[in-house]
């Protein structure tokens, strides 16, 4: 039977749940609330750099996202030589932080890895689409946006955004809830918590003579989290320039999440040149940002941390799997990284693989 499954948000999970579909009869469609596809994988351009502003490259884990990311195509493929060191409370950097992991994005930017898994999978992806409310009828499932138009019906549905706007879309099911799977589930999902990040984007017209790509705060104690040069990307930032990508922590992010623009960036400026031992930091040419209040999800669905067992009983990680699986039964999937537990773009990818795989074997 062909069925037809909606997705909602076109970031890696969504993505990677219409990949795992792209050899069945099933019809996909992603209805993904902003302009562009990616998600918190993002890619902005200007005045001739690119630069990747929320994740700043895909780390390979394991062989197989090193093998889907080589199959989708090694053109303009970027690994990223040059290492990440650390630096601590005192902001002393070291050499090295024993990561030897690959570190990929791409020359247009690593918004290439949801769009080159979306064009594998045929999927339509209907953006500037933000949905408000999903609703139930004869076992099918419809989305309303925010513009008033509908979309579906759906055989399945995959939530994607993450878990505090998938609470609020699953608390907007207008009695389709009969059996309150959804509440359930609901309840489950909202009180996942987020570490917020205002991403700073600093740039010089002049190159950084430095051996590292990025430095990583490993005592999360300083108010700089990661530091980075995009200009270590193939593709992004033009010779004898350098662009600074500057994470503050989710501490120093939430206290400044609505200053202005250049103020902040003035700040998080002079941390950068205090940070690397270069007064000339201070200064950039022109900066940017992005706020992202839902950057990093703490724990996962089942209130496990990373993959060690977290803060909840045993009582609460199987009544969130018995809501789980009750939505599923009902048609609504759930991925992203926060189902996973993990804030990366390959537990993203793979999470949103392991929904549309369920989805193909139930239908
Ligand atoms: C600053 C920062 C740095 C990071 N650095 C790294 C890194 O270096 N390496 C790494 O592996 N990971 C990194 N991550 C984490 C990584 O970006 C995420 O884990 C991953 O991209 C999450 O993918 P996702 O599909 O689960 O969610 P998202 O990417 O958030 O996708 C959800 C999608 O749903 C859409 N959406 C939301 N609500 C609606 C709605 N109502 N209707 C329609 N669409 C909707 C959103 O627009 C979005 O496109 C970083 C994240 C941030 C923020």
């Amino acid at each position: 039977m062909m069925a037809h499954i909606g997705i909602v948000g076109a970031g890696l999970a969504g993505a990677g749940a219409a990949y795992a579909l792209r050899d069945t009869d099933h019809e996909v469609t992603i209805l993904e609330k902003s302009r562009g596809v990616g998600g918190r994988a993002a890619t902005r351009r200007r005045d001739g750099c690119r630069y990747d502003y929320g994740a700043n490259y895909v780390k390979v884990p394991d062989d197989r996202t090193g093998e889907l990311i080589r199959d989708l195509g090694e053109e303009g493929l970027v690994d990223i030589a040059e290492p990440v060191w650390t630096f601590g409370a005192d902001g002393e950097i070291a050499p090295g932080d024993g990561d030897d992991d690959h570190k990929y994005t791409w020359e247009a930017g690593i918004t290439q890895f949801a769009k080159r898994l979306l064009a594998e999978s045929g999927a339509e992806v209907r953006k500037t689409t933000r949905v408000a409310a999903l609703d139930r009828a004869g076992g099918t499932w419809a989305a309303t946006d925010t513009d008033g138009d509908d979309h579906g019906p759906f055989d399945a549905l995959v939530l994607t955004p993450p878990a505090p706007q998938t609470a609020e879309l699953l608390a907007a099911t207008e009695g389709a809830d009969a059996d309150g799977a959804l509440e359930d589930l609901r309840a489950a999902v909202e009180g996942t918590k987020y570490r917020t990040i205002r991403t700073l984007v600093l740039h010089y017209p002049f190159e950084l003579d430095v051996p590292w790509y990025g430095l990583v705060d490993t005592d999360k104690a300083h108010e700089i989290g990661w530091l980075s040069r995009e200009e270590c990307k193939r593709g992004h930032v033009p010779d004898g320039e350098s662009l600074l990508i500057v994470q503050p922590s989710p501490e120093w992010s939430a206290e400044r999440y609505d200053d202005p623009l250049e103020e902040t960036a003035e700040t998080a400026a002079t941390l950068a040149a205090d940070l690397v031992g270069d007064d000339r930091l201070a200064d950039p040419d022109w900066v940017d940002d992005q706020g992202w209040r839902y950057a990093l999800p703490n724990e996962g669905l089942d209130g496990d941390r990373d993959g060690v067992e977290g803060g909840g009983t045993d009582a609460d990680a199987d009544g969130t799997a018995d809501a789980v699986a009750a939505a599923r039964e009902a048609g609504v999937f759930v991925a992203g990284d926060w189902v996973a537990g993990r804030g990366r773009a390959a537990a993203a990818l793979w999470n949103g693989i392991d929904a549309g795989e369920s989805i193909a074997d139930r239908l």
